[in-house]
């Protein structure tokens, strides 16, 4: 396909690093969001309602290959673009978006997970804090991020404060799971793309540091040959079983020398930033090379930390002092806990490092 337009549903800073990642390989990017959004420094962004499938699917018809920024599409919007060229596919999308059913998935996978119990009533939660003990965390079946979604639970008493706090509507338990608290030494993730002829990269693991549910900086490579090998052995599973097509990422707990598997996301994701300035190929090119069934490049990489910038950016005056800071700024504007941009540096920069952690963390 020469010159393919490729269609991005969203237009946040995901869907901006792809565009520009698009670029040098000569593909045409339309994004489906609302102008002013980040995408639109690198891309056209129409005015399209991602929870309509009548918009969803008029953008679809006009680019050659549909992707995304988010898993969390609304099903009846997936239902009607399943039979686009849609990468990854639709079943990756519907398992992700479920920690029932992605948790189910990843023991089908022989894949190790905390203990969970399904929840749907306050008898339900009772039951599961009778089996799991406490600390648990009661986490919503659906639509959480960034720590959102969540209560943890300490005494058994907390039950029906936290169902009630999860379901906005009193008299209707939200879907959730209970999962038993892991008592992990790191969080790391794993990402790997996979092409259209099935060629499989893998990038390192990344270490992952969160304050108040969000990621604040990721350090790679997180060295440990054998828990790298089991990662690879668990991600190769989920993306042959899937028949998946583009970037992965699975967070992994590591506790002694195993690492249980947390959560996916089907797309690039904020741990592996990094990438575009540390890997020979970065996220964002491997996964366009991926669902364009072009070879997938290099993954050499070079130790480099992540800083994400939340709330606010930094002035530009202040990262332009430092000639090894290299900065990205979605162009959104600030908001408490929200992501607005990152910081890359290399590792070997400690000095840097160390002060821009600093002055992140004292924003
Ligand atoms: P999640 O939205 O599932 O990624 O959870 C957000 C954060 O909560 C994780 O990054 C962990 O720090 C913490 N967390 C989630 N699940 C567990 C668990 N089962 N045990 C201990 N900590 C957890």
């Amino acid at each position: 396909m020469s010159n393919p337009r490729i269609g991005i549903l969203g237009a946040g800073q995901l869907a901006l690093m792809l565009a520009q990642a698009a670029r040098p390989l000569g593909a045409e990017v339309l994004c489906a969001g609302h102008p002013g959004d980040p995408a639109e420094q690198a891309a056209p962004v129409l005015q399209v309602d991602l929870e309509n499938t009548a918009q969803v699917a008029g953008f679809a018809s006009r680019v050659d290959l549909l992707t995304f920024e988010s898993e969390n599409i609304a099903p009846h919007v997936l239902d009607h673009i399943h039979h686009f060229p849609l990468f990854p596919n639709a079943r990756a999308i519907a398992t992700a978006q479920d920690r029932l059913h992605e948790k189910r998935f990843f023991e089908s996978c022989d894949i190790e997970v905390a203990p969970y119990c399904a929840v749907d009533s306050l008898r339900d939660l009772y039951e599961a804090l009778d089996s799991l003990g406490t600390p648990a965390i009661l986490k919503t079946r659906r639509l959480g991020y960034d720590g959102k979604g969540q209560f943890r639970i300490t005494q058994r008493s907390q039950a029906p404060e936290a169902l009630a706090t999860l379901s906005p509507d009193p008299h209707l338990p939200t879907p959730c799971i209970l999962e038993g608290f892991v008592n992990f030494e790191a969080e790391v993730s794993l990402l790997a793309a996979r092409s259209r002829s099935g060629q499989i990269a893998f990038y390192p693991l990344i270490q992952n540091h969160h304050r108040d549910g969000i990621l604040r900086t990721s350090i790679a490579p997180y060295s440990n040959l054998a828990l790298q090998a089991q990662a690879e052995l668990y991600l190769r599973s989920l993306l042959e079983q899937l028949e998946y097509i583009g970037v992965l990422a699975v967070e992994f707990f590591v506790a002694g020398d195993k690492i249980i598997a947390n959560e996916m996301a089907p797309r690039v994701h904020n741990s592996g930033h990094w990438t575009i300035e540390g890997s020979a190929t970065s996220q964002f090119t491997n996964h366009l090379r991926a669902i364009l069934d072009l070879p997938l490049g290099p993954t050499a990489s070079r130790p480099t930390v992540l800083l994400n910038c939340i709330g606010s950016m930094p002035p530009k005056s202040e990262t332009d002092k430092f000639p090894t800071l290299f900065r990205h700024d979605y162009g959104k504007s600030p908001r408490p806990n929200r992501k607005v941009g990152h910081l890359t540096c290399f590792a070997e920069e400690t000095a840097t490092i160390q002060e821009w952690q600093r002055r992140l963390n004292d924003q």
